[in-house]
């Protein structure tokens, strides 16, 4: 049975799908929109219908953009010929936050995960391979997260991009194992980044 009225209930269950949000904070988050002013209310459903129709992905990095190319695949201060390959768009905040990588990305959106049913061909590598054939590319950084699936897409990967006669590298292990880049602090990102080695 529930205590709330329809409306409410309906706003705590929207809030609820969303990820790491359990009851508690949907019932928290449901009743801090009742006390938002209207201008508020409307200005934050503006802002998450902009999102929606506004972004999408760059055709060449596959980064969350509101242009194509996104900036920093049409920026004329970024080195075109390194690319950092990550797993996700947040793994491109978290690069940037160190102000220290000025080659531009590729965004494979997800990894290889034969357990979860997920092949080469259901991420962006075959975009991957079509941008290495078009470009000047002197070096492929990877930079999926070290699990399981990161490691195995980054021996992937390098078998298939060596014999283009591109360098190949993987960041160094000073993110712990497991763990996520895009919670991992700069400095340690950026001493990941330096320690880099040839695969
Ligand atoms: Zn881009």
């Amino acid at each position: 049975m529930s205590y709330y009225a329809p409306s409410i209930e309906k706003l705590i269950e929207s809030f609820e799908r969303l990820p790491s949000i359990g009851h508690k904070t949907a019932v928290r988050l449901a009743f801090h929109m009742l006390d938002l002013s209207k201008e508020e209310t409307e200005e934050f459903i503006n802002s998450i219908k902009e999102a929606k129709e506004k972004l999408k992905y760059c055709s060449t990095c596959f980064n969350i953009t509101d242009v194509d190319p996104c900036p920093i695949c049409s920026s004329p201060k970024r080195d075109q010929s390194i690319i950092c390959v990550v797993e996700d768009v947040r793994d491109i905040m978290a690069m940037e936050r160190t102000h220290e990588y000025k080659g531009v990305y590729h965004v494979l959106h997800g990894t290889i995960s034969p357990m979860n049913g997920i092949g080469p061909d259901d991420i962006k590598i075959k975009e991957l391979l079509a941008r290495l054939q078009n470009n000047e590319i002197k070096e492929v950084i990877i930079a999926t997260n070290p699990r399981v699936e990161g490691e195995a897409t980054s021996i992937y990967l390098s078998k298939l991009i060596k014999p283009l006669g591109i360098k190949v590298t993987r960041i160094a292990h000073g993110i712990p194992v497991g763990g996520d880049l895009e919670y991992t602090d700069e400095i340690t990102l950026m001493k990941a980044m330096e320690g880099r080695r040839e695969i």
